[in-house]
């Protein structure tokens, strides 16, 4: 369902991704690992076109991302992408949050929107929450809404940029929980983390970046058996 094939890209003279390729089959959870500056961000962005690559190709539900002809509005329609920031709109509630996109890209009309709504509110266990503001909501909360946000759009694909990065520890359980359900439920997920126990249970891939390459990739038990002295580094790091 996701394909990248030896994709390369530079920012000016700097050179982020060095030939990274890998495949994702649906269902599969892959957890994108690295240092700060391997690429991750880059190479998740590139998979929904918030950058474009200077080489190599990217599939995407049968999108060709490399495409510079690409129909942005169809790619996104089957991407959804969360980042660390929620990004939501201070001055509508959450349930307006979510409706947006499915009633002005789905043109879905009110009454259809709003059962949307309610279903990811459920699914991220904040039905109680649909009319209050974000700014009343917590870290946690906020980031569970702007994940029904994405839901809401009924995507293929989940890009998950380090979504509990900016959490404290309980509320990151509570968001890990989220993500651990949807992957239950089959969803497609990249998603970069720094939660290795989180990963090392729900990855079915493991791919670590180091240097805008790609330097170890396997199933999760690399985590705990290591080729590598890099990847050994990182993940004794990180505990
Ligand atoms: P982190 O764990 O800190 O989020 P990362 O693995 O996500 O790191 P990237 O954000 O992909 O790393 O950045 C890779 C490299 O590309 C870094 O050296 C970064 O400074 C550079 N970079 C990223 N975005 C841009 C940009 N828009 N313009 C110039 N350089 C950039
Ligand atoms: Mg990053």
């Amino acid at each position: 369902i996701v394909v990248l094939k030896d994709v390369k890209k530079s920012f000016g003279s700097l050179q982020v991704l060095h030939g990274v390729s890998f495949s994702v089959e649906k269902g599969e959870v892959v957890a994108l690992i690295g240092a700060s500056g391997s690429g991750k961000s880059t190479a998740l962005r590139c998979m929904d076109r918030l950058e474009t690559i200077d080489s190599g190709e990217i599939h995407v539900c049968g999108h060709r991302v490399d495409d510079p002809g690409l129909d942005l509005r169809k790619l996104r329609l089957d991407v959804g992408i969360v980042f660390q920031s929620y990004n939501l709109f201070p001055h509508l509630t959450i349930e307006e949050n979510i409706v947006l996109a499915p009633r002005s890209v789905k043109k879905l009309d009110k009454a259809a929107a709003r059962e949307i709504a309610r279903g990811v509110l459920a699914k991220v266990g904040l039905s109680d929450k649909a009319d209050t503001y974000p700014e009343q909501l917590s870290g946690g909360q906020q980031q569970r809404a702007a994940i029904a946000r994405s839901l809401a759009m009924e995507p293929q694909v989940m890009l998950f940029d380090e979504v509990t990065s900016a959490l404290d520890p309980k509320l990151t359980g509570e968001v890990l929980r989220v993500i651990e359900g949807l992957a239950a439920s089959g969803m497609t997920m990249i998603m970069v983390t720094h939660e290795m126990g989180f990963a090392r249970r729900i990855a079915d891939q493991v791919v670590f970046m180091h240097k805008g390459r790609i330097h170890e990739h396997g199933s999760a038990s690399i985590l705990t058996e290591p080729a590598t002295a890099e990847l050994r580094d990182f993940v004794s790091e990180e505990l």
